[in-house]
């Protein structure tokens, strides 16, 4: 399970998450048209997820998931 997999730690925080407070955020890597498998999902925090989508930070993972989302 990705939950077990990832030892519950945020990608982008490194702080252990809350099991009330994470979502899946799907990682879509650039340019790899048709490849589902390569898919990736990560847990972060509920906060970090509506910034990745949504938000404006300037924090370096975020703003690199943020990048990854407008490739698509
Ligand atoms: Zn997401």
């Amino acid at each position: 399970m990705l939950h077990t997999r990832q030892r519950d730690i945020s990608e982008v925080t490194g702080k252990r998450l809350d099991i009330y407070d994470m979502c899946i955020h799907h990682i879509k890597p650039r340019k790899v048209q048709g490849r589902n498998e390569l898919k990736k999902l990560t847990l972060v925090e509920t906060e970090i997820h509506r910034e990745i989508h949504y938000g404006t930070s300037k924090e370096y993972k975020i703003e690199k998931y943020r990048k990854q989302l407008d490739k698509e």
